[in-house]
């Protein structure tokens, strides 16, 4: 094995927390170790010129000459040593282009872990977790700051100066840092006229420094109370507190029904966290990061973070200075904040630890949850998992008595959890007129509105008619591009591909035989909303998907109208199945439950289980109680019948049960290779190279570990790219990762594109 084949830890032979200044005694030479944003394993190592040495230190980005003839490429500095022994001559270091680390040690050690656990470059991981506003160093201006002149004190008070100079100078006296031209007029209460005189009397300078200039648009929000718990809260949150005094790691999984007050438990367990002045990290889900959210977070806590999708550059960059300065006490965010460089973190907490958006879709493919925990455990604190609907992966763990349980098995003023009543769609005669709503569904509707009372409608479809039948194809319409069918939006007049960027006008005929006359199938939100006007012309009614959602700020406008009653229905898709708290919500419909179901996903069940519970959980929230309907054509399903029982265990046992039987995680990992290529003949042949390969190696060095396929991916074509994938199986996920890099080498021939998941929760 060549030296550039060798694997993260070989290759690098550098202590462990390179000391670097001591350990190279005077005049003796010093290497920088250096990753690149690539897909490589490898840490080159670079000499260090000495007119480079004193300002370089890990976690910084350098320039270095990487490959033949190459000047300088953008890599970070993992690690400052003594030369290593080597044949090899060392190119040097090209240019050091931070001023300071962007990551601490310890941050370097999990993005490094990281790299190791999923697979992929350590310097794509570190090129993908620090921000790109931080990296360019977005809204830095130099700002001149103002301080005495050494000699000042001793010479201005025999000067006969102007008394505005004389506040300056005294404003000066009080603070004990340099302040800038704003803070110093504000001050002095005068203009910058005393300030420029002072500089010219050379009684006070002016010292550069950079800031990143921001000022956040945050109203100013009145702090309220802590809520008295209740019992079963105060039980639950007494057992934290132990484990955090324990200062050991612990993963507690709080399991409490929906709405049983479990945000409340976050909120006091980082109260103690931030009495002794360090930090919490709080990851929700991206769509929860809502108004209503944040403001139950800003209502607590003096300097809370909140890190959402629509931060531009600078504000990023900003939020992470004032962050890693520890000048924040709690951070919220979605799945990215879990790298909140947070100097002294007491507590992590992921809510709705089920949600597959904490796993990232792209390389690194990480897993929040995974991150979080590895980062815990290195910091010796505990971190707080809260679901109604646990994964069984979570599950399993608690089973395992590898995490703690805390469960809240009711909810807060013991509010029954709301009847659900599932209902078999399949001689539904509305149903069969192909309505969404059947007769059930619209009766309890009418019901619920003449009691004054405000409706939720969930279905997973955006847009109008989601299948564009051919007669002549007997099939859907599908992509040019894709292997996905046209979905038909009505508002727009087009169909459009939900996998790719692919758009055309309402099609006559059909893309691939010409025959005229598509029928429109199916239902999608669009076409829902249709219906229910139709039906109830006298309610207000909302529309929630990303279509009608684009702009900025309208989710929450939407929400604020619903909450004041403008609104009586509102329908939608994912974005309203979640976390929302409306009293007066008396009826939720899940219109289809089979979508998930039917998906070819070992997590099929679990998925529509989490669902129906998630949206239950929006009813019933006050005293008015409220009912849930279920729409199905598969009424008998386990999943549905515990879903409408609240029957977590019972769901989870039966369910870890027949993954168990079936292999199937949480009792093994997998690892799932995409390969992908514009034509299919040789992807096929590379797929099938690959397994034989992989099937080889497991054999030679004897891991344990299943290769499945190769197959053609359930989506198998891709923005005009085929795909097929592999599938890895093993208990131990370390058999599949050394399988993974014993293989690297032969893999090489492989000359199509692919990538490796690992654990992936995507499986299309
Ligand atoms: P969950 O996250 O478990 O679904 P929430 O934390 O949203 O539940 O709590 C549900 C509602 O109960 C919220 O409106 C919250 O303010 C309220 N609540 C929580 N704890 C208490 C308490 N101890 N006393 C009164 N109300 C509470
Ligand atoms: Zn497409």
């Amino acid at each position: 094995m060549s030296r550039s084949q060798q694997n993260l830890f070989e290759a690098a032979q550098l202590p462990e927390n390179p000391e670097p200044w001591e350990l190279a005694a005077e005049g003796d030479r010093v290497a920088a170790a250096v990753v690149f944003p690539r897909p490589l394993e490898t840490i080159y190592h670079y000499l260090v010129p000495d007119s480079l040495r004193e300002l370089l230190a890990p976690g910084q980005r350098v320039k270095a000459p990487f490959g033949r003839g190459d000047r300088g490429t953008i890599g970070f500095c993992v690690g400052v040593g003594p030369v290593p022994d080597t044949s090899r001559k060392l190119k040097e270091i090209a240019e050091v282009l931070d001023r300071e680390p962007l990551l601490d040690e310890r941050m370097l050690e999990l993005t490094r872990w990281i790299a190791e656990h999923y697979l992929c470059g350590w310097g794509q991981v570190l090129d993908s977790v620090i921000p790109a506003g931080v990296k360019k160093g977005a809204g830095t201006r130099v700002v001149n700051y103002f301080e005495l002149a050494p000699d000042a004190r001793d010479r201005f008070d025999e000067l006969d100066l102007p008394a505005k100079q004389r506040a300056v100078l005294a404003a000066l006296v009080a603070s004990r840092a340099p302040l800038d031209a704003e803070e110093l007029t504000r001050a002095a209460d005068c203009g910058t006229g005393p300030i420029a005189a002072l500089r010219k009397r050379g009684l006070i300078r002016a010292v550069r420094k950079r800031t990143v200039a921001f000022t956040p648009d945050e109203a100013a929000i009145e702090i309220v109370p802590d809520l008295r718990l209740n019992p079963e809260q105060r039980l639950a949150l007494d057992r934290i507190l132990e484990l955090m005094r324990g200062r050991e790691h612990r993963t507690v999984l709080l399991h409490g029904v929906t709405g049983s007050g479990k945000t409340e438990i976050y909120i006091q367990a980082i109260r103690e966290v931030v009495a002794y002045g360090r930090q919490a990290i709080v990851l929700v889900p991206e769509i929860s990061l809502t108004p209503q959210t944040i403001r139950r977070f800003r209502a607590r806590f003096d300097s809370v973070a909140v890190l959402h999708s629509h931060l531009t550059d600078a504000e990023r960059h900003w939020h992470w200075q004032r962050i890693a300065r520890g000048e924040v006490s709690v951070i919220v965010g979605a799945r990215s904040a879990v790298f909140a460089p947070a100097p002294h973190l007491g507590l992590i907490v992921i809510d709705e630890e089920h949600e597959t958006s904490f796993k990232q879709d792209n390389v690194p493919r990480y897993h929040a949850r995974e991150v979080a925990r590895k980062r815990a455990e290195m910091e010796r604190v505990p971190l707080v998992l809260g679901s109604a609907t646990p994964t069984l992966e979570s599950w399993l763990r608690v089973e395992r008595k590898e995490d703690v349980l805390v469960e809240l098995p009711y909810r807060v003023e013991r509010r029954p959890l709301p009847p659900v009543i599932v209902v078999d769609t399949r001689h539904d005669p509305s149903i069969a007129r192909r309505e969404a709503l059947g007769r059930v569904l619209t009766s309890a509707m009418r019901a619920a509105l003449a009691d004054d009372g405000q409706i939720i409608l969930f279905l997973n479809l955006r847009g109008y008619a989601p299948v564009l039948w051919c007669r002549t194809c007997e099939s859907p319409v599908k992509c040019p591009h894709c292997d996905v069918s046209l979905v038909w939006h009505r508002d727009r007049q087009a169909v459009l591909c939900h996998s790719c960027e692919f758009e055309v006008s309402r099609p006559r005929e059909c893309l691939k035989c010409g025959t005229p006359g598509l029928k429109f199938l199916g239902t999608g939100t669009q076409r829902l909303e249709q219906e229910v006007r139709l039906k109830f012309p006298d309610a207000a009614c909302l529309r929630m998907d990303s279509d009608s959602m684009k702009q900025r700020g309208s989710h929450d406008k939407a929400l604020e109208a619903f909450r004041r009653g403008e609104v009586r229905i509102l329908l939608g898709t994912q974005m309203i199945a979640k976390g929302l708290d409306f009293p007066n919500v008396t009826l939720v419909g899940v219109v289809d439950a089979d979508t998930i179901l039917h998906q070819p996903d070992l997590r099929a069940a679990e998925r529509t289980f989490q669902l129906i519970s998630q949206v239950a959980g929006r009813t019933g929230r006050s005293a008015r109680g409220g009912r849930v309907f279920v729409q199905t054509t598969s009424p008998g399903e386990p999943c549905i019948q515990l879903a409408a029982k609240h029957d977590f265990l019972r769901f989870a046992e039966r369910e870890l049960a027949h993954r168990l039987e079936g292999g199937a995680p949480p009792f093994v990992h997998l690892a799932r290779v995409i390969l992908r290529h514009r034509e299919e003949p040789p992807l096929k042949e590379a797929a099938r190279a690959m397994a034989e390969t992989l099937r080889a190696v497991a054999k030679e060095l004897e891991l344990p570990v299943k290769v499945l396929g190769p197959a053609p991916a359930p989506v198998a074509k891709l923005k005009d790219q085929y795909r097929y994938h592999l599938q890895l199986s093993a208990v131990d996920l370390a058999a599949i990762q050394r399988l993974w890099r014993e293989s690297a080498r032969r893999l090489r021939e492989i000359t199509v594109e692919y990538v490796v998941d690992i654990d992936p929760v995507n499986m299309r």
